[in-house]
């Protein structure tokens, strides 16, 4: 896909648009109702990042309403940390439930109901088969299953049985209750799925007033129904089970029952999208929490520096399919490059310095020097930036014995001093007894003002600097993706070398009065943001939020 070949939220269009515009054309629906049905037993990543926009765009499209709904249904995983987190990072993505925020456990009364209903109708029965022999029975993609011998127990039985499974008379395990529908179905979703089961659990909103749970597949459809949604957008692997979804809206004769409808999950190279397994990096302590700046949460994504403007423009521009694909994580970071480059001011940051001592340049002058805060928007107006005897360069920007192209400071060679002056290096200054490189001496011409219109000489490297005196100390962390993928492995491999820690770098003042979350290009190195949880007044930290360019092939 073309990067920018750009399009808004409002104009976007994709497969799912098309069968809601027909089914508001043909009359089955008259409005689009949908919702986001997160599961809080984990952070949100960037592929529900996806969904989100999906769902709620997709409503903002056609003048409908989006639910937040929390798929609560299994207590043993769920956490209301989680929960929290989850309506956090759906607001800060700029999206509004209104006072539409459901939780599945809310219809626990109703989902029980209509189980009697089934039960009443002989469509759902009490199976006293164990886990392991249900999956015995459940046959194969090339055998069909066989049929429990509880499978045509009476009605009355089955009432009996499934009122004491919920009054807590049996253990856990013991017993569950299963829509009656065909053992030798092809799909085997439909083999007889379990709805319920005992679980002596308490939940997070009903505390011990259950001991029986809905199973995902029961409880989905009958919610989305109770809400009255119309579009229920969710990812492939349940294409499969649409079949069940649709049959328990027919066995209980729901009138209007919403459309399920499937596309392909985001999948992004260097980035692991499973809860699972990011819980297990937090947990084994591989990463500093569900937030670490390098986790491809939202909130980590946050943290990191990413704006939910270019979150949603990477979620349109990696459009919507039915069939799967790996997006390149390049196509991530060329989004936030194009949010932040005509916002952020550009100032100058040395994150290795070495000191240069300019000897022809007057001891106490200090000048103040104008410099554009955005050359790329002018709007952004211009700042001071102070130049003085003492500065700070890169120590990359000096080479003793440079090779031919090498185009920065060097013995005898002169450079451009970004916004000041050209500078030549006339001695090299190093430690007595580890030979380390300490200082460099430079002299520096006053009629290569930058601005002035010199053009007596040109020189071919361009570095920045800050003044030594006027320079705030400050952290800046350098991430690298927190999975590489190796030649000839399927998997991804864990890199070790995911963050380096630079403690001593210097940073042009105008960073003093940066807040939390404010967002900078460090010209020649990349966006940068101020750590949302570890910077303070007196120890500034900066993420590096991606390097200017990109280093992927
Ligand atoms: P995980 O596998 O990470 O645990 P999940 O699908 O189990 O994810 P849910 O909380 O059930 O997580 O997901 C909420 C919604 O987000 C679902 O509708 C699901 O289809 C969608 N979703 C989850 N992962 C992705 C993804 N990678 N891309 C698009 N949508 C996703
Ligand atoms: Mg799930």
């Amino acid at each position: 896909m073309e990067v920018n070949d750009k399009v808004t939220s409002e104009e976007f269009s994709n497969f799912i648009h098309d069968i809601i515009e027909k089914d508001l054309e043909e009359g089955v629906y008259d409005k689009v109702h949908t919702r986001f049905p997160p599961e809080p037993n984990g952070y949100l990543h960037i592929g529900h990042a996806k969904s989100i926009w999906l769902n709620f765009s997709t409503a903002q499209k056609y003048k409908g309403v989006c639910n937040l709904r929390f798929d609560d249904t299994n207590p043993t995983k769920e956490d209301t940390e989680y929960i929290e987190s989850i309506k956090e990072d759906v607001k800060w993505l700029g999206f509004d439930w209104e006072d539409r925020l459901y939780y599945a456990s809310s219809y626990f009364d109703k989902l029980y109901e209509y189980a009697i209903q089934l039960i009443k109708e002989g469509k759902a029965y009490v199976d006293d088969l164990s886990a392991d022999e249900i999956r015995e029975y459940r046959g194969t993609l090339t055998e069909p299953g066989k049929e429990s011998p509880y499978r045509n127990r009476s009605v009355e039985e089955n009432l009996d049985l499934f009122i004491r499974m919920k009054n807590g008379e049996f253990p856990d395990g013991s017993r569950v209750l299963r829509a009656k529908i065909d053992m030798s179905s092809p799909n085997i979703n439909m083999r007889d799925p379990v709805i319920y089961r005992i679980s002596h659990t308490s939940h997070h909103t009903t505390g011990d007033k259950w001991c029986i749970y809905p199973m995902y597949d029961y409880a989905h459809p009958i919610s989305d129904a109770i809400e009255g949604i119309t579009h229920s957008i969710c990812t492939l692997e349940f294409e499969d089970h649409r079949p069940l979804y649709n049959w328990f809206l027919q066995a209980l004769n729901i009138k209007n029952p919403p459309k399920q409808i499937e596309f392909a999950r985001l999948e992004v190279s260097n980035m692991v999208t499973s809860k699972r397994k990011l819980r297990q990096l937090v947990e084994e302590g591989y990463v500093d929490g569900w937030d670490d700046p390098r986790m491809p949460t939202i909130s980590g994504l946050r943290r990191r520096g990413y704006t939910p403007e270019a979150i949603k423009d990477f979620c349109l521009r990696t459009g919507v399919a039915k069939s799967k694909g790996v997006v390149d994580i390049a196509l991530l970071e060329h989004c936030i490059r194009e949010d932040l480059k005509l916002k952020q001011p550009r100032i100058m940051a040395v994150l290795e310095p070495l000191k240069v001592v300019i000897t022809n340049y007057p001891e106490g002058q200090v000048e103040m020097l104008d410099v554009e805060n955005n050359p790329e928007n002018p709007e952004m107006g211009k700042r001071k930036v102070p130049f003085s005897r003492v500065i700070y360069i890169e120590r990359g920007d000096f080479m003793e014995n440079p090779p031919k192209k090498f185009f920065r400071l060097s013995p005898g060679k002169e450079v451009r001093l970004k916004n000041a002056y050209f500078i030549k290096c006339e001695e090299v200054i190093k430690d007595e007894k580890t030979g380390e490189i300490i200082e460099l001496r430079c002299t520096y011409d006053p009629a290569t003002k930058s601005g002035s219109g010199f053009t007596g000489r040109k020189v071919k490297g361009t570095i920045h600097w800050v003044s030594k005196d006027h320079g705030v100390k400050a952290e800046v962390r350098l991430y690298d993706y927190l999975f590489i993928k190796e030649e000839g492995k399927e998997e991804l491999t864990f890199n070790k070398n995911s963050l380096k820690v630079l403690k001593d770098c210097i940073i042009e003042p105008s960073v003093l009065n940066a807040k939390p979350g404010d967002k900078f290009q460090f010209l020649r190195q990349g966006y940068f943001t101020v750590d949302i949880k570890d910077s303070t007044k007196d120890n500034l930290v900066f993420n590096r939020i991606v390097s200017l360019r990109s280093s992927w092939k």
